[in-house]
């Protein structure tokens, strides 16, 4: 068994990540397991921890091994860990809900919400760049025998059950014809839009400042005639577009992966009555007014989504077996661990379509 691994570890924020050989973890308690990874997803908010922004909300110590985005093979067991689960077992690790202890949350299943979040590569718990991760609890591991992209199915685990808790959040406000706004198309909102169009069977808006972001969605998603994808830098009027899109009748969702607070005005004058305007990305952190009376007199809801629970990911990787949504085809790039500092500059410059996923042969 090796003793060492290669791993990608910040120890200063802004300079490049050290690719450096460390401990391997070990198996010490009874129900923890030790994953050989497969696929690890190169995330936007390993940028913002890379550049020291994240120490405010989450609880970060250097030097940390970054990465939460982690499908693998289950390497080295507990004595209480159940047979299906034996080494060699394809998985994916459901790093959203790493918690200290039980609490409220993780008993009702919303275990991304817990009280004390232990989550690898985003707080003091090492993370996903690298061969190998703890993981403290099997109950944390989702098989993954039936996806046949190991590598790529990591993305399943953070950007894809990010965009299925958003498009959840909309479900029942949305009828199979209404139409639904996907703001940004980076790799999230790529899983949004297939997953309005494949699992809400609703019409979709796609916006976006980058034609060749807009372009590689048309691609993956193959818009139908009452699909639109907008540039809002090319448009004069955003709100006049999108409700000449949608007939005038506006959007019952919106799902905002950018979340400019700039912009947050124009998308709440384009959603109908009852719609819901789904908040994900961290644009302008609790910079908006809430507009009452607008939400009032047309029953509108604003919500947030944080990730996702263990559970959505076990229902999204279901529906991507059943091909409802394609998971590969939003991983551009599969690149090596010594290439993961030029990946994350690209990222950071706005530059990568779809998603980068760090790969280990
Ligand atoms: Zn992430």
């Amino acid at each position: 068994m090796n003793e060492t691994m290669r791993a990608a570890v910040l120890k200063e924020y802004l300079s490049p990540l050290s690719i450096e050989e460390v401990p391997r973890p070990r198996v010490k308690g009874p129900n923890e397991v030790v994953v050989k990874i497969a696929g690890s997803g190169v995330c936007h908010t390993d940028v913002h921890v890379w550049r020291g922004e994240a120490e405010a909300v989450l609880d970060i110590k250097l030097p940390l091994i970054l990465g939460h985005e982690p499908s693998g093979i289950v390497y080295e067991v507990g004595e209480g860990v159940p047979e299906r689960l034996r080494p060699g077992t394809p998985v994916l690790v459901c790093a959203s809900s790493f918690c200290g202890e039980e609490d409220e949350y993780t008993l009702t299943g919303d275990t991304q919400l817990c009280d004390k979040p232990e989550w690898p590569g985003l707080s003091w718990r090492q993370g996903a760049y690298a061969e190998y991760l703890h993981v403290p609890h099997y109950k944390y591991l989702i098989p993954a025998s039936e996806l046949d992209d190991l590598e790529a199915a990591s993305l399943l685990t953070d950007a894809g059950v990010t965009a299925y808790r958003a498009v959840k959040k909309a479900a029942d406000r949305v009828k199979p014809d209404d139409y639904v706004a996907i703001v940004g198309l980076g790799g999230v909102g790529l899983f949004a839009l297939q997953l309005a169009k494949n699992y809400l069977h609703s019409n979709v808006i796609g916006v976006d400042v980058s034609d060749e972001k807009l372009d590689f969605a048309a691609r993956i998603v193959k818009p139908g005639p009452q699909d639109h994808l907008i540039n809002a830098r090319k448009t004069s009027n955003l709100e006049d577009e999108i409700l000449k899109a949608t007939g005038g009748k506006g959007v019952k969702a919106v799902l905002d992966f950018v979340g400019l607070e700039s912009e947050m005005e124009v998308y709440l004058r384009v959603l109908a009555k009852k719609g819901i305007y789904v908040v994900v990305g961290l644009g302008s952190p609790f910079g908006s007014q809430v507009p009452s009376l607008h939400l009032i007199l047309g029953e509108r809801s604003i919500t947030g989504v944080l990730w996702g629970s263990c559970n959505d990911v076990r229902e999204l990787s279901l529906l991507a077996k059943k091909g409802v949504v394609d998971y590969s085809s939003i991983v551009t790039a599969r690149i090596r661990l010594d290439d993961v500092n030029e990946a994350l500059e690209k990222l950071d410059r706005g530059e990568v379509l779809g998603r980068q996923v760090i790969v280990f042969k």
